[in-house]
């Protein structure tokens, strides 16, 4: 490696979110590898402020937080195979916390703030990997739809965390639990895939856990289920996320809420974040996520509108939610109607509602596994090929049509 390739030093202001006296402890260390990337947490108790560099000869990165003490002793934690070697942790000087990797063969690497716990994120990605995957946009973009085994599926919230409640005090974590779970036993006992089910009874689990369970069971799918709520009465209807950057307020209002931040808040952690952000969308399957939130959207609406009136399409819709972060699969998040609203909380407290909802969700799944043909990237398109792959261009212009319901597109999503 190059001498030159020595990365400028650059400075990521996350926050500074108060109580700044105070120094901020760093709790614990963690790092784990998945097929395509490794993981390194570190937990602390509130945002903190760092700068990352690069370094050759041997080749590391380092990163420092700013105002921090380690809570433990100095450490290393040794990685057998994969990207880094190793991952040290030492307080550098009295306000400072240095994080070390040691690297094997790094291509590229994201560093963000994550909160519920608060914690650094350090994802690195191999050269390998990045080589194969820009090669693979280059000539086919595939679904990769018979490899789907297992399908994770994510009731919201759970244990001390009610998520939304209604005003005749239903909450959310039963509700989506209930949903979720009748959506497993359909998609396992009808398509015989595997289900995982990130919480099958009330507890809470923290929101990164959700996806690594998921990429630690090499997922097909991810599937978020959550219910709606809007201080305004009157907000109804359903609508299906899936990770991206987005200027709509009534998005970012909703991912707020499930992040459980301020929308203040979420608007700048969203403005630091926009171009780390954009990649991650990247990796995290992000057109395939596109299909299937839009595949599920309309099977849920369609589903729910033979049995009941009044089902509004809230469309597609895309923002950040920490819970799909990190996800290495086609992961969606879907809010199954609003519980704020009289009449959508007492559709939700009875079984005849939230099982349809089940049927509709594992009906928009199903038809998104059904198009396992590939689409041909239409540069690549021969004159004889072109007969052949018309349908699917058909279903591309469709699904588009579909997406337009959604917020307005800003020319900035993936
Ligand atoms: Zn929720």
């Amino acid at each position: 490696m190059k001498k030159a390739f020595i990365a400028p030093l650059i400075v990521l202001l996350l926050a500074s979110y108060g109580d700044a006296a105070r120094l901020v402890s760093v709790k614990d260390l963690q790092a784990r590898s998945y097929k395509n990337h490794t993981r390194v947490v570190i937990e602390t108790d509130r945002v903190v402020e760092f700068i990352q560099n690069r370094l050759v000869d041997p080749d590391r990165l380092y990163f420092d937080l700013k105002n921090c003490t380690l809570r433990k002793k100095a450490s290393s934690l040794p990685m057998e195979n994969g990207i880094l070697k190793k991952v040290r942790i030492a307080q550098f000087d009295k306000n400072t916390v240095r994080v070390v990797l040691d690297v094997r063969k790094l291509e590229t690497f994201y560093a963000f703030m994550l909160e519920r716990p608060y914690r650094l994120v350090i994802d690195v990605y191999d050269r390998k990997d990045a080589a194969q995957s820009s090669k693979k946009e280059e000539k086919i973009i595939e679904p990769g739809l018979d490899g789907i085994k297992t399908i994770v599926i994510d009731p919201g919230h759970g244990g001390d965390d009610p998520g939304a409640i209604g005003p005749n005090g239903l909450q959310e974590k039963d509700v989506v639990l209930h949903v979720g779970k009748k959506l497993g036993d359909i998609l396992a006992s009808k398509n015989g895939v595997e289900v995982i089910y990130t919480r099958d009874k009330d507890i809470f689990i923290p929101l990164n856990e959700r996806t690594e369970i998921a990429n630690s069971k090499k997922a097909g799918l991810f599937i978020s289920v959550h219910a709606n709520a809007s201080p305004r009465g009157d907000a109804r209807g359903v609508e299906t996320y899936f990770l991206n950057w987005t200027n709509d307020a009534e998005a970012m209002k909703v991912a707020a809420r499930e992040n459980k931040i301020s929308f203040k808040k979420m608007r700048k952690m969203q403005g630091d974040l926009q171009l780390i952000l954009q990649d991650l969308a990247r990796k995290n399957k992000n057109e395939e996520s596109m299909k299937l939130a839009s595949s599920v959207q309309s099977a849920m609406v369609n589903t729910l509108k033979e049995d009941y009136g009044r089902i509004e399409d809230l469309g597609v819709k895309y923002a950040l939610f920490y819970v799909l972060v990190g996800a290495e699969m086609p992961s969606i998040l879907i809010e199954i109607s609003f519980i704020s609203n009289h009449e959508e909380e007492k559709r939700l407290s009875g079984e005849s509602y939230k099982d349809k909802l089940a049927e509709g969700i594992a009906s928009g799944i199903n038809s998104y596994i059904a198009q396992a043909t590939p689409v041909i990237s239409p540069v690549k398109l021969s004159e004889k090929d072109k007969d052949k792959s018309a349908p699917s261009q058909r279903k591309r212009i469709k699904r588009e049509r579909t997406l337009n319901k959604g917020p307005k597109r800003t020319g900035d999503s993936i």
